[in-house]
């Protein structure tokens, strides 16, 4: 198993978890640096409501070869076994490479440049209606916030990009750029009152470029890919790949971020 050489993540802003899943609280976006020589955690905390780790899993289908999830929502401690310094606000998947997809229609409402003091990261954030998510409307819109992404795999992705469930956002890279560092993508979903999206804003008083938005409830990733489900028995989350021609018409929820190539 290969072992993590640091972590590293950014972290969110936030306010109380409402879906049957997930659970977490205010905070405001940082980056943890990583490795060895980091320097210290320049972290702010808002409120953060100690999360208990749910138990969703991810099951993956046998014939097609998904990256994996290796970090869940709320785990509290890194690949390594150290500790996080708060619980994982977000999951971890994929390996160097992987193609990063859109696990549902929506709009890019940001690209930016997170610069680390080891290494630059561009992160993207997109926003999702309900009806891209085939919800009822409950004045509710949803962001996925993707991390660790690099420019040059972005194209011409800019915010008011619209994009169709399986368009292509990046390629999973190591954090920073840096290869000491575990590849992974991380990937945070945000519940947020529809009327009040526009409250966002954008902070640097920390060092690095970050969005705050008060109202926003982090979401386990899972809890969103388990809404297709009638039942989620033992934490189980069938996880759903794009598949290139399918119709989602009607699909709840999102699919996998990562495009899962067959196995032969
Ligand atoms: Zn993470």
């Amino acid at each position: 198993m290969r072992k993590r050489l640091n972590r590293s993540r950014q972290r969110g802003r936030k306010g109380r978890l409402g879906l049957a899943a997930g659970l977490l609280a205010a905070t405001l976006c940082t980056v943890w640096p990583t490795g060895p020589a980091a320097p210290a955690e320049t972290a702010v905390r808002l409120a953060w409501e100690q999360p208990a780790r749910d138990a969703l899993t991810p099951a993956y289908p046998a014939d097609l070869g998904c990256g994996r999830i290796s970090s869940l929502f709320g785990d509290p401690t890194d690949l390594d076994g150290s500790p996080r310094p708060e619980p994982h606000e977000g999951i971890d998947l994929g390996d160097f490479g992987d193609l990063v997809i859109a696990p549902a229609d929506g709009l890019v409402r940001a690209v930016w440049r997170v610069e680390h003091d080891w290494g630059d990261d561009w992160n993207l954030l997109l926003v999702h209606s309900p009806g891209d998510l085939s919800l009822p409307d409950s004045g509710l819109v949803y962001f996925t916030e993707f991390d660790h992404l690099q420019r040059r795999d972005l194209g011409r992705l800019e915010a008011g990009s619209r994009l169709r469930r399986g368009d292509r956002i990046g390629r999973v890279r190591h954090p920073g750029n840096d290869p000491r560092f575990r590849a992974e993508l991380h990937v945070e979903v945000y519940e947020v009152p529809a009327a009040r999206q526009d409250e966002l804003s954008w902070r640097t008083d920390l060092g690095f470029r970050y969005w705050l938005l008060p109202s926003a409830r982090l979401v386990d990733p899972l809890a969103m890919m388990a809404l297709h489900q009638e039942e989620v028995l033992a934490g189980r989350v069938q996880v759903v790949p794009f598949w290139p021609g399918t119709d989602y018409r009607g699909f709840k929820g999102l699919t996998y971020p990562l495009a899962c190539p067959p196995q032969y």
